[in-house]
């Protein structure tokens, strides 16, 4: 079996990137199953960038094959914010109903049609010996006026998925992960190692 680590220490994207991997014969890891607790600086400036460090910083460290990714939501009337501080935009301590709740403070009276966004997702993969390849998926959206729907985490409840009359809060589990940018990126690497 060939080993992969998944540079992330979230048990949620371990268990997708699992159901993917596993019936292509890879033994899929975390960073806490290899006992790696550090934390890596995320200091680019685009989601491929973070991905490219997180998954050449470990992959380095362990002469293995490493998959790192890194998501968030890009809305459109902020310019592509909150992007790649879309865990830290209301505050170092990371917390997703202030991040939400600034979220709607700054498009307060933003009528409907200009408040587009999209989730994104990019993933690296890093094979010691051999260049860093990328992927990056998409989901499109609305950012709604107030939140709603309990599943999900970040900003999935002020965020409503095109062409379905839901919040992504307001999907199941296996809904969501089948039109997730997170989904959308795992296909598209899926293509890449086949
Ligand atoms: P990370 O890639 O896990 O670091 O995610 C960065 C941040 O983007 C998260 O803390 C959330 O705020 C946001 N984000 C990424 N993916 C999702 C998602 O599927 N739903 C809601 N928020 C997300």
């Amino acid at each position: 079996m060939k080993e992969v680590i998944i540079a992330t220490k979230n048990e949620g994207k371990v268990k997708e990137f699992k159901e993917m991997l596993a019936p292509r014969g890879y033994d899929v890891k975390s960073l806490l199953d290899i006992g790696y607790t550090a934390d890596i600086e995320e200091t680019g400036q685009t989601f491929e960038e973070n991905a490219i460090i997180k998954a050449e910083t470990i992959a380095k460290e362990t002469g293995k094959m490493v998959i790192a990714d890194d998501s968030g939501l890009s809305v459109d009337y902020l310019g592509g914010r909150p992007g790649v501080y879309s865990a830290r935009y209301a505050g170092e301590e990371k917390n997703d109903l202030a991040n939400l709740q600034k979220l709607l403070q700054e498009l307060e009276g933003v009528e409907k049609e200009d408040r587009t966004a999209r989730f994104r997702c990019a993933l690296a993969l890093s094979i010691p010996g051999q260049e860093t390849k990328t992927v990056e998926g998409a989901v499109e959206g609305f950012i709604t006026e107030e939140p709603a729907g309990t599943n999900g985490f970040g900003y999935d409840p002020v965020f409503l998925v095109k062409d379905k009359d839901k919040t992504m809060a307001q999907l199941s589990s296996s809904e969501k992960n089948k039109i997730s940018h997170r989904a959308d990126a795992l296909k598209k690497l899926s293509a890449l190692l086949d």
